[in-house]
């Protein structure tokens, strides 16, 4: 039986202004309060798991491709980072802030930073966890202003990909003599 292959996330650079509101989406997603000015309200550490990035003209953010054999499962030493079925997680009580995934991310998709857990501050990692908690899906997908970002399934890119490659086939049959004939 084939392995299901969770989905990841997509931005299309043409569409991103680079406004930053994927990242307080984020940060503001992953708080008790849910919103950053009840967060700052409550005195709660804000922390966003994707960054937007300047290449040349061009801005765009970058958080975890949730890779299926992910660099940062392999080299984790407690076992705080590990794949379930949809994505990569991170067990913050497991972590010892060792910076290790950090490193070897080559999509520098995780940080390393001061949280609190079980009423205990600590260092730990944080990276994209797919907003797995929020049934609405992420919330950097819904807050983008331009729909620059997506939430894609391999399978379902596959399949986009075979059947427009067989609509181009039947179209190129159309205009040539009949196979076999
Ligand atoms: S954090 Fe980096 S290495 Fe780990 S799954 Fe995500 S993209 Fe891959
Ligand atoms: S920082 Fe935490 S999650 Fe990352 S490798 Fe070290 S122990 Fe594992």
């Amino acid at each position: 039986m084939e392995q299901f292959e969770g989905p990841f996330l997509l931005v299309d650079p043409q569409r991103c202004v680079g406004c930053h509101t994927c990242e307080l989406a984020c940060a503001a997603a992953h708080t008790q309060a849910g919103s950053i000015i009840g967060a700052v309200l409550a005195q709660e550490r804000l922390h966003r798991r994707n960054r937007v990035v300047q290449v040349d003209a061009v801005k765009l953010p970058v958080q975890c491709r949730q890779c299926q054999d992910a660099p940062c499962v392999r080299v984790c030493p407690t076992g705080a980072t590990y794949r379930t079925e949809t994505y990569t997680a991170v067990d913050q009580a497991r972590c010892i802030g060792c910076r290790l995934c950090m490193m070897v991310c080559p999509f520098g998709a995780i940080h390393v930073a001061t949280t609190t857990v079980a009423g205990q501050e600590k260092r730990a990692a944080f990276k994209c966890d797919l907003c797995v908690d929020r049934p609405e899906g992420p919330a950097c997908v819904a807050a983008c202003p331009t729909r620059a970002l997506s939430l894609r399934y391999p399978q379902r890119e596959a399949d986009r990909a075979s059947q427009a490659a067989a609509r181009q086939f039947l179209e190129a049959l159309g205009s040539q003599p009949q196979l076999g004939s």
